[in-house]
């Protein structure tokens, strides 16, 4: 059980009684909302809305996120509506809380086609608007998957699918390491408790083993860095998380004396150049492996990540890694996209942070907000809490996503007709279109589909040519030059 306090003293930043008000006085309202209801786990409701509200404080995320994260189940399941959200704290906080309601609603329902997959975590990114939105539903994702033992079996499996699905790779892209990582082992814990156990078996005792050694380094690499002047802020010992540990020991028939990085030392220090420094000194004092020196400083990974990593031969003989990074390359990998809200320096490479791959160069260079990210960090310097204001994810924004009765998720432009959709899903479908429902409802073919909408074509059995009336409102190439193609054949063009 937590309080309100513990939330409190995990803010990042600074402690303001403008911040503590809001975030009390969100407190309180929720409390009274959910008052005399459970969760499945026989905890008070109020403890979920903590939980969340906590997750969120630890990223770093500011008062209004925090307050969203304690307010974001009310209109859902309190007789309190949205309106009153916003009358009591503003139209910014109940868009917030709006937000994760509507995302709530959508059905992530599962499949095994990564391509289907990958529309999905789109749709939820572009249905959010706002990346505020996206990190509440994260944070109450992790409290969810901790307290998942509390639902039916078949429930647990089904929500640890989807966290991995399409949460995993969300916090992933967002650069949030600490969440990902979180969900990912709670994931596995209830997808597969077998290997879950087993490799959490084997990491104990490997780090048992290993504890005497990774101390003894620790205190010879202090000692060498402080003959060098070399200011350490941090130096501690650390094991590979469960999952990733699992996959690693997948890749290598499950032999965990192959498996250098399941323990090591992380090195934090202030600069860039004390962390090459700091890789001088390590491997003076103790030999490297070859080949397994990876600068991730000057070559950072897709989503980002920067750091140094080496393997060396540590106190006798034993290998283990060392990582050596700043503070701020440090909070950028656990807190991603909320730790670079609190830097105020140029020349990110934000669209690397975000991690599209070449594949999706189009919307790579469609990606406005993130190059507005970068004007504003410099316009509005270390107030974050304003400069998160104008966050509101569009680089979806001339994206909509409709959904086939089975599920599968078609993405199209904006204004879009259930005739662009028919032709998507397939030519035969669009040249035998006779009307669509939209969410079970009869619509005129040239109806504008909007975001998240189900479409169902009715088509008729015979095979008839398309109506020259659709090139007036087609919007997509695709349907268009399908029309054209089917009237030539029928002698109409
Ligand atoms: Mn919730």
């Amino acid at each position: 059980m937590i309080t309100i306090e513990t939330v409190l003293k995990n803010l990042r930043g600074a402690r303001t009684p403008e911040r503590e008000k809001l975030i009390r006085s969100a407190f309180e309202f929720s409390e009274q909302a959910h008052k005399g209801q459970k969760r499945k786990s026989g905890e008070d409701y109020i403890q979920h809305a903590l939980h969340t509200a906590l997750n969120i404080a630890h990223i770093g995320m500011g008062s209004k996120t925090i307050s969203g994260g304690l307010l974001h189940d009310i209109p859902e399941d309190t007789n309190i509506t949205l309106k009153e959200i916003e009358d009591k704290f503003g139209r910014e906080i109940a868009f917030l809380v709006d937000g994760v309601t509507k995302l709530g609603k959508i059905k992530l329902r599962g499949t095994k086609e990564e391509l289907y997959l990958e529309n999905l975590r789109k749709m939820f990114l572009a249905m959010a608007e706002d990346i505020r939105v996206v990190i509440i539903k994260l944070a109450d994702r992790l409290h969810n998957m901790e307290t998942l033992g509390a639902l039916p079996p078949e429930k647990q499996k089904r929500i640890a699918r989807e966290t991995l699905d399409v949460f995993v790779p969300i916090a992933n892209r967002l650069g949030i390491g600490e969440i990902k990582g979180r969900l990912e082992d709670l994931s596995f814990k209830h997808l597969d408790p077998e290997n879950y156990a087993l490799v959490k078996n084997l990491e104990e005792k490997e780090f048992g083993i290993r504890k005497k050694n990774l101390e003894k380094t620790i205190h010879e690499l202090k000692k060498e860095l402080q003959k060098s002047n070399i200011e350490v802020l941090d130096i501690y010992g650390r094991t590979k998380r469960i999952y990733r540990l699992f996959l690693k020991l997948q890749r290598h028939d499950m032999d965990i004396d192959k498996i250098y990085d399941l323990a090591g030392i992380r090195i934090i220090v202030p600069e860039v150049a004390d962390c090459y420094e700091t890789l001088g000194i390590v491997h003076k004092k103790y030999r490297p492996l070859v080949g397994r020196i990876k600068d991730y400083i000057s070559l950072p990974k897709p989503n980002g990540y920067q750091s140094i990593h080496t393997t060396v031969f540590g106190p006798e003989g034993k290998i283990m890694e060392v990582q050596i990074r700043t503070q701020r390359m440090h909070d950028e990998a656990e807190f991603g996209i909320a730790a670079h809200w609190a830097y105020n320096e140029k020349g990110t490479n934000w669209k690397s942070f975000f991690g599209f791959s070449k594949k999706e160069k189009t919307l790579d260079e469609d990606l406005t907000w993130v190059r507005q990210l970068q004007e504003w960090q410099g316009e509005l310097g270390k107030d974050n809490e304003e400069f998160i204001e104008g966050l509101k994810i569009d680089f979806f924004k001339n994206h909509i996503f409709a959904f086939t009765p089975h599920g599968d998720v078609i993405d199209l432009p904006e204004d879009a007709t259930p005739i662009d959709f028919a032709y998507k899903v397939h030519s035969e479908i669009g040249d035998r279109a006779v009307g669509a429902k939209v969410n079970g409802k009869m619509v005129p073919l040239d109806y504008k589909i909007k975001n998240a909408e189900v479409i169902e074509i009715i088509t008729a059995k015979e095979r008839k040519a398309p109506s020259q009336d659709w090139l007036r409102f087609a919007r997509t190439t695709l349907a268009k030059s399908h029309i054209k193609k089917a009237l030539k054949k029928e002698g109409v063009l």
